[in-house]
């Protein structure tokens, strides 16, 4: 699952980014000042870095040139305004790509996605689990041909399981990817989501096919044999 360190000071914005970059399969995580950059790029390693000019403690400028002079990760900055003189500089200094606020979610994730293709780390546009099949572009799964009804955060659970497919992953991690980091009840709430996914699945925590509890350990989605 591609990792995008999002860099944005507007706490609506920065909701609206992770909710619906993690549904689109990206694991998020965002930052509101330029400071926490350089330190969480050398232990995350993230595969993009998606960066708002307008920060409260720091130049967007000045980050990028910090970022350049330690890793070549793909920088797509976010303006306020289309300034050609400003996008040129930021180029010149090596951002891979920018948008102008406002921009769509449409605009923005084909971006990334082509920025992406180009360093190879893209989201699959199709993902197969013996006879699931989830489509990323299109946000919906099937089982055996038929579409099956998700609802979003279903959705993202499957998905979350599926691009690590036969891995176990542990409830934290699985639940940190949905909800984001330290919510509460958490454990409680996945293991309901769970339970909706299978039944919609046509399994359950007895009967497991797809969906596989490690006692101790986490959630696995594997193939039957
Ligand atoms: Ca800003």
């Amino acid at each position: 699952m591609p990792k995008i360190l999002l860099v944005e000071d507007d706490p609506k914005i920065t909701l609206s980014l992770v909710d619906s970059l993690t549904e689109s399969g990206y694991t998020v995580l965002a930052f509101n000042r330029g400071a926490a950059v350089l330190g969480s790029l050398l232990h995350s390693e993230p595969d993009l870095i998606l960066l708002d000019l307008g920060l409260p403690d720091m130049e967007g400028a000045t980050v990028l040139s910090m970022v350049r002079a330690v890793s070549a990760v793909p920088v797509i900055v976010i303006t306020a305004r289309r300034n050609e003189e400003q996008i040129v500089r930021l180029l010149d200094l090596g951002a891979d790509d920018y948008v102008a606020k406002p921009f769509t979610m449409v605009q923005l994730g084909a971006r990334i996605r082509a920025v992406l293709r180009r360093t190879g780390s893209a989201v699959p546009q199709s993902i197969d689990v013996g006879e699931v099949n989830i489509d990323t572009k299109l946000r919906r799964a099937s089982l055996a041909g038929r579409l099956l009804d998700l609802r979003p955060r279903e959705y993202q659970l499957l998905l979350t399981l599926a691009t690590s497919q036969g891995q176990v992953l542990t409830s934290t991690e699985v639940a940190s990817r949905i909800w984001g980091d330290d919510v509460p009840g958490a454990d409680g709430r996945l293991d309901a989501l769970l339970s909706i996914l299978r039944s919609k699945m046509g399994e359950s925590a007895t009967n497991p096919v797809y969906l596989h509890r490690v006692r101790g350990m986490g959630i696995r989605l594997a193939a039957p044999e």
